[in-house]
């Protein structure tokens, strides 16, 4: 397994290959949910890179940047087990400083995540597409846990023309049902199993409009005062096409129920498929 830093040493080790490459970008602290990324690139493709890269530009000045969980050599670790071939561990300075280039996609990024953190959505599509541009990869992997992230990039790719096929995985998550993230890490054991409600909520609020075929305005009030009664502060709950991200009201093939919820100061968000034959 090679690592990489600069931009010069990873594009130089992409010239030195051949066959279909597989990408999956990450900010590091990596868990289940990111191997499964891994794993399926690893199926799929000749060869895998893996970046790792706490992306200061989507983070807003008020979040958890310093804060976030940073584990250089245990992710390099995990990478190594499941086969990666490359790992890119660029230099701040390298990605992210004197840019005065900024990918902002309207309408897809601009609700949910995007209106609760201003900005995001442009840092984290002007770094993706600044990583395709050096690591060169014929196909890309992201996670559906980020349904907005995969919206963006999805719409970034498609406008931009950009010669990258992308692959969407299926949330992985705890026995619980809490889907993993880096950021599980700040809350303790309690805190995890008690977080697990977000996700029974979305499922039973799911169950609801396939019965109904319809949103329902009455469950979506009863789900958002049960999250409040454990403590948490809901900043959305949605029905949405995953395409656009623009709500729905009768579901279909491409509905999802999003939510983000803030607990014992973490923001989690997680989404489950209305149609029946996704198992999210
Ligand atoms: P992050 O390191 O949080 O930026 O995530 C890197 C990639 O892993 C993104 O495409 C995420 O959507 C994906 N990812 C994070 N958590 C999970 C999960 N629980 N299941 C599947 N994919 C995930």
């Amino acid at each position: 397994m090679t690592i990489t830093r600069s931009i010069e040493e990873c594009r130089a080790w992409g010239r030195s290959r051949t066959g279909r490459l597989g990408f999956v970008p990450t900010m590091g602290a990596l868990h289940k949910g990111h191997l499964s990324l891994m794993r399926q690139a690893k199926r799929e493709c000749d060869a895998v890179a893996v970046s790792i890269f706490v992306n200061p530009l989507q983070f807003g000045p008020n979040e958890d940047l310093s804060r976030y969980p940073r584990q250089e050599e245990a992710d390099i670790a995990l990478c190594a087990e499941v086969g990666v071939d490359q790992v890119f561990i660029p230099f701040a300075r390298e990605l992210t400083e004197s840019m005065l280039t900024h990918v902002h996609v309207k309408d897809v990024g601009d609700a949910w995540e995007g209106a609760h953190r201003p900005g995001h959505f442009d840092g984290v599509a002007t770094i993706v597409l600044k990583l395709f541009n050096i690591v060169g990869p014929d196909v890309a992997y992201f996670g559906l846990k980020d349904l907005q992230q995969c919206a963006v990039i999805e719409q970034t790719v498609s406008d931009l023309a950009v010669p990258v096929d992308l692959e969407f995985v299926e949330t992985v998550r705890e026995p619980s049902g809490l889907a993993m993230s880096s950021r599980n890490a700040y809350l303790n054991p309690d805190q995890r199993k008690e977080a697990a409600v977000l996700h029974r909520e979305l499922q039973s609020l799911a169950s609801v409009v396939r019965l109904k075929n319809h949103w329902n305005t009455d469950a979506h009030d009863t789900i958002l005062a049960k999250l409040s009664d454990v403590g948490m502060k809901p900043d959305y709950l949605a029905m949405v096409d995953r395409r656009t991200m623009q709500s729905q009201s009768v579901p279909d093939r491409y509905s999802r129920l999003i939510a983000a919820v803030r607990f014992h100061g973490v923001r989690l968000i997680d989404n489950v498929s209305v149609h029946l034959s996704d198992k999210s």
